[in-house]
């Protein structure tokens, strides 16, 4: 089995065919970034009119690296949602468009179960298994037993964990995206001579808390241009290098208390540890969760660097993993949906308040 998938729901035009054998035949990344960083993050209306201007080429593109034509392929995969309704348009109709004219389905993919299946593609992932999704809008801590089947053990009281280092890159003048550029400045800084607070440390639960730590971040920043004249490199890099270490801490504080719910539901044996999602793109992160796995017996896995951030692979491959369980699956009639819990299916939230 062979699927196309398209991305387009931010500030990414990609498309990719991956195959049921977990072969990633073409993989195409248009990234919009230049676009945006002149507004310090994505304006909705220009990420729409770019995604129309260059998807039908991109297709093209891929399909031909890929040496095959629509013929040899079995179902058009779209990012359905969450995210920018005029992107999630133009890909949602692009797909249809062509899965009709080519007489495939359309499966209609949750941008989040993307992100969540990836690992899958990459390593061979045996459900169920914890899952620490951490993107630019959403940090979260599911239990993943299927596909499609999701339950939320704590979700991000306000900002989500890339969304914080967008905004402390930002305020740092360090452009955008904030992740990669913020990850660059730490490894130059000192992580100790700042404090930083340990949002939500010692409360019960699996739920995150970012907001605090960018505001500190600005007060901190606010004190050294008083009291130097300017922000200096080594107070940005220190800066920096405290913003990640702080993340770092609360990410592996809550995923600890994650990783004891989750066996009080399955038993001691090692169960997957998956992290996803663009900030599973930081080194640091993925250090530190190496090290909680290992000490909690626990089997560490992340997809490679370029498929954690948005890609074509994850949708193709989490539209063939829906198609895989429902083959007759067709969801001609399913509409872009900007908001798409991934959970909206469970009967209730667990781990939740405890
Ligand atoms: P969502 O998936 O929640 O809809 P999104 O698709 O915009 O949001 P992704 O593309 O998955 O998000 O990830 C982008 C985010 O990842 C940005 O916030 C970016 O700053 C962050 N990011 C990317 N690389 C790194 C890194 N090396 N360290 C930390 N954060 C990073
Ligand atoms: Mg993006
Ligand atoms: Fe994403």
């Amino acid at each position: 089995m062979t699927v196309l998938g398209i991305e387009t729901s931010c500030d990414e035009t990609a498309v990719a065919v991956v195959t049921a054998d977990k072969r990633i035949l073409a993989h195409k990344i248009l990234s919009q970034v230049d676009t945006h960083a002149e507004f310090g993050g994505v304006v909705p209306e220009i990420a729409a009119r770019q995604h129309i201007s260059s998807l039908d080429h991109l297709i093209a593109a891929t399909l031909k690296e890929a040496e095959l034509t629509m013929a040899d392929i079995d179902a058009v995969a779209a990012t359905t949602g969450p995210g920018l309704v005029g992107g999630l348009m133009v890909g949602v109709m692009t797909a249809k468009a062509l899965a009709t004219a080519s007489g495939k389905p359309f499966i209609a993919v949750n941008h989040l179960e993307g992100h969540a299946l990836t690992a899958r593609l990459t390593d061979d992932i045996a459900f169920p298994f914890l899952l620490l999704l951490t993107s630019g809008g959403h940090c979260q801590l599911l239990e993943v037993s299927g596909v499609g089947n999701y339950k939320r053990l704590g979700t991000t009281i306000d900002d989500a964990a890339g969304e914080a280092f967008d905004k402390t890159a930002k305020l740092l003048g360090l452009g955008y995206p904030g992740g990669p550029a913020v990850e660059r400045e730490a490894a130059k800084g000192n992580p100790d001579r700042f404090k930083l607070p340990h949002p939500l440390k010692g409360k019960p639960g699996c739920d995150f808390s970012f907001s605090g730590l960018k505001t500190a971040v600005r007060r901190l920043a606010e004190t050294c241009v008083s009291e130097r004249g300017a922000l200096y490199e080594d107070d940005r890099a220190d800066l920096c290098a405290a913003f990640q270490q702080a993340v770092v801490r609360s990410l592996t504080d809550r995923v600890q208390r994650a990783v004891t719910d989750f066996r009080s539901r399955h038993g001691a044996k090692s169960y997957p540890l998956v992290i996803a999602g663009g900030v599973a793109a930081n080194k640091a992160i993925r250090a530190a969760l190496v090290k909680l796995a290992t000490e909690e017996d626990m089997i560490f896995y992340a997809a490679p660097m370029e498929l954690c951030t948005d890609n074509g692979a994850m949708i193709a491959w989490a539209g063939l993993e829906r198609l895989l369980v429902t083959p007759t699956l067709n969801d001609m009639d399913v509409s872009a949906r900007p908001r798409w819990p991934l959970d909206e299916n469970a009967s209730s939230r667990i781990g939740a308040g405890k």
